[in-house]
């Protein structure tokens, strides 16, 4: 992104034409002297009387964006609690004026504008910056805010201006190549990163008319004499734009923080006297800070470029090298931290929806008093998340981390069109199936289009051990048999019907063993299992093997009811099945008489990248597909897809009904997903993004051979597995580690599989290429430390 040359529209009067404009046009007899100004040409007249400013737009300067910067001064001017330029009247009472002269034609035209001026020492020059000044400079700024409010509407403010603080972050991106030196480029790459981590946070805040420029240069402090207390004043309302609100008192804050021994301090000084007037919300307060370092990133960015049109020119590098210096230490921060600091100053609790938080010593006593204790918690220290935006988790003091395990938020969290969904059909009518609405059937036929026929009939359930649960008494009273053949280290629920299938429940601590309906067949683990990837027939052996076992329960006298597997095996260790594998099951399975049925509820919904539903990789079409965590993006929605044959089995004269299943506010959330998932090509990008990053998790396997025994898997659902070192033995405590020291990288992670020592890898599908360069990143680091 290049930046616009502005200057070269700067006006080139002399000084005398100044003396001689002022005087005409404005009565103001005087001594010109010109003063600094990136567009404008500014001139200050000085006089026996009062001195004034005569401002002088080029001929390229378009007139609305000039009245749009005179209503801006007006509502200043209106603020008694602080200075700032009034707008003076020509002799023949026009505010703006038209000059001959001023670019390159003989018939061009500029226009000037006389302003008072505002006296005093600019803050950048101004000692010391008492914490009451900090503070005054952030109640201005907030009342400011307010007053421009009133131009919210006015089409001039949407402006394209380089100088927009939503534009930083495009502008560092594309000028960080520019700078030959690596530490910068990696300290404004930092500032991103940070910057990222909140953006769509700062997309939710409100948005208005602002100042845009509130630097140290054009903050005046006047300390009349005889008085010990400063009067301040802003100038320069040039820049004004529609913008997030915010951004004035960020870029304030970006400036403030220059040349101060303790940056964070000065920041949250002006932070507490914007708080006065405006009350910052919890997402503010962890915004402020990645948005103050954005601008500095931003100006240096800027400064950079415009050095290489006008090398001469200081005025346009004033800021450069505090900047830089400031920078330098401001990436060694960490941005929860001072998220959490400016809380502290602005005495602000954080709070939820439901009210205020209570903190986290009170929530592990109710928790442990009133909750059930079979629940688990991540981590040792577990974590107190109040918000999510993306694949981005916030937890109470403001740290961001980086989700890579909620395959629930599909589509990333809080997405703001599921939510509005959500909310709008909740405001309408919630109800249940038996009434006509729309939702319902939309939904059956949306998602009937993404799967092969004659898959094509819907019941939609509130969770995946539902549909399971469902799926299996669709199979047994089509098959009129109880007998279930699933694959070992397999769970499809929490149900009594689906632990008796499910042998990471069933075989492991607190399970009963299996139940005599229930055949389980070996995993097809490539890696650790019998047969290995090194044989190229190892998925026909596993294959095989199966078919063998089946066909012997049959022998022995049972009837085949279902098979039940999911797609990819997830509680199995992200393992990837290998081609052909269901078809030759599914075959054998259809032989003897039974159904076969798809649990996709970890890895469908495009996950997988290449195809939308995970089954699509063998090339097999299930009888029962059952879904459930991504449909509603963290609502309770799931569903159960199967053929009519089926369906009509089912529907033997006793009524299925589902008090919640196929409500209209769950079906919209379902809708909502299926939409974004189409708009924002997010299986394409899983595959994208997926690809890529197996690639770099295969090149660090290459370099930590011995800790990284194998990486593996499809779109974004990948697993890595650890082992004793330089063998196949699995270390679970090794896994743990490296999921505990990521952690501190604010990475989060699972691990999982038979013997746990599998990193577990699905994050909200928005997961970018910056997030697993990231990972990657961490990981290496993380790698090399334990080594
Ligand atoms: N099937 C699979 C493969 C799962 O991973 C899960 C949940 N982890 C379920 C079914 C059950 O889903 P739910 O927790 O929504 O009941």
């Amino acid at each position: 992104m290049t930046i616009p040359d502005n200057v070269s529209c700067k006006p080139q009067f002399t000084i005398e034409q100044a003396e001689e404009i002022a005087g005409q046009n404005f009565a103001a007899f005087g001594t010109a002297k010109e003063l600094d100004g990136e567009r404008d040409q500014n001139f200050l007249i000085e006089s026996a009387g009062e001195n004034v400013v005569l401002k002088i737009s080029g001929p390229q300067v378009d007139q609305a964006l000039l009245e749009f910067e005179n209503q801006a001064l007006r509502l200043a001017e209106a603020i008694i609690e602080f200075d700032s330029p009034l707008l003076l009247k020509s002799i023949e009472n026009q505010v703006i004026v038209p000059v001959a002269g001023g670019g390159n034609s003989e018939s061009d035209v500029s226009l000037v504008r006389c302003i008072s001026f505002v006296s005093g020492i600019p803050l950048a020059k101004f000692k010391p910056h008492s914490v009451e000044l900090l503070a005054s400079l952030g109640r201005n700024l907030a009342l400011l805010t307010g007053a421009l409010s009133a131009l919210d509407r006015n089409s001039a403010a949407k402006r394209d201006l380089h100088w927009d603080l939503a534009k930083a972050p495009d502008i560092v991106r594309a000028s960080i190549p520019l700078f030959e030196d690596g530490s910068k480029q990696s300290q404004l790459q930092k500032l991103l990163r940070n910057y990222d981590e909140v953006a769509s946070r700062v997309e939710s805040l409100p948005k208005g008319v602002i100042h845009n420029d509130a630097n140290d240069y054009n903050w005046l402090i006047d300390v009349p004499s005889g008085s010990d207390s400063a009067t301040v004043g802003l100038i320069d309302f040039g820049d004004a734009v529609y913008s997030t609100k915010l951004n004035d008192l960020a870029i304030c804050c970006a400036y403030l923080m220059l040349g101060k021994q303790n940056p964070i301090d000065a920041l949250c000084a002006a932070a507490k006297g914007y708080h006065e007037i405006r009350p910052f919300d919890d997402v503010e307060t962890s915004v402020l800070f990645p948005l103050a370092c954005m601008r500095l990133a931003q100006s240096v960015c800027i400064a950079n470029q415009q050095k290489m049109l006008r090398p001469d020119d200081e005025y346009l590098t004033v800021t450069e090298k505090p900047a830089w210096a400031a920078i330098a230490r401001l990436v060694e921060l960490n941005p929860a931290d001072i998220a959490q600091q400016i809380r502290e100053s602005c005495n602000k609790t954080a709070v939820t929806a439901a009210g205020y938080l209570f903190d986290r010593q009170e929530i592990l006593r109710l928790r442990k008093r009133h909750i059930s204790p079979s629940l688990s918690l991540s981590y040792k220290n577990p974590l107190q998340i109040v918000m999510g935006k993306g694949q981005y988790l916030y937890d109470q003091n403001g740290a961001t981390y980086l989700d890579c395990v909620n395959n629930v938020c599909h589509v990333g969290h809080s997405h703001p069109v599921v939510v509005k969904a959500i909310a709008d059909q909740a405001a309408a009518l919630n109800t249940n199936t038996r009434y006509l609405h729309s939702n319902l059937v939309q939904l059956g036929q949306r998602l009937a289009q993404t799967m092969p026929a004659p898959l094509e009939v819907c019941y939609f359930v509130n969770s995946g051990s539902e549909a399971n649960d469902l799926a299996l008494r669709l199979a047994q009273t089509k098959s009129s048999s109880r007998d279930v053949v699933v694959l070992d280290h397999a769970y499809h629920g929490h149900t009594s019907a689906l632990i008796d299938v499910s042998p990471y429940k069933f075989q492991r601590t607190g399970g009963r063993g299996k139940p005599d309906h229930v055949h389980v067949i070996p995993m097809p683990d490539g890696f650790r299992g019998e047969f290995r990837y090194e044989d190229s027939e190892y998925g026909k052996k596993y294959a095989a093997q199966a078919v063998e076992q089946i066909d012997e329960f049959v022998k022995s006298g049972r009837k085949i009811s279902a098979f039940i597997a999911e797609s990819l095996l997830s509680c199995g260790g992200q393992i990837v099945l290998p081609d052909d594998y269901l078809k030759m099951i599914y075959e054998t399975i259809r032989r003897h008489g039974g159904v076969c049925i798809a649990d996709e509820v970890q890895v469908g919904f495009g996950r997988v990248g290449e195809s939308f539903w995970g089954f699509g990789l063998q090339n097999v079409v299930p009888d029962i597909v059952t879904m459930g965590k991504p449909f509603g993006n963290g609502h309770p929605l799931a569903a159960v897809v199967t053929t009519r044959e089926i369906a009509d089995a089912f529907d033997n004269g006793m009524e299925y009904f589902n008090t919640f299943g196929g409500n209209p506010v769950s079906c919209a959330a379902g809708l909502a997903v299926l939409d974004v998932i189409d708009k924002e090509g997010l299986q394409e990008h899983a595959a994208t993004i997926g690809d890529s990053l197996l690639g770099q998790l295969k090149e660090l396997q290459a370099k930590y051979p011995a800790r990284l025994g194998d990486v593996r898997g499809k779109g974004l659902f990948l697993g890595l597995e650890f082992t004793q070192p330089d063998t196949r033995l699995p270390d679970a405590g090794f896994a743990a580690l490296v999921k505990q020291a990521m952690l501190q990288h604010k990475i989060l992670l699972s691990t999982d599989g038979p013997d746990d020592n599998v990193i577990k890898f699905k994050p909200p599908m928005v997961f970018d290429q910056a997030n697993a360069d990231r990972l990657v990143d961490n990981l290496e680091q993380t790698l090399s430390s334990l080594e």
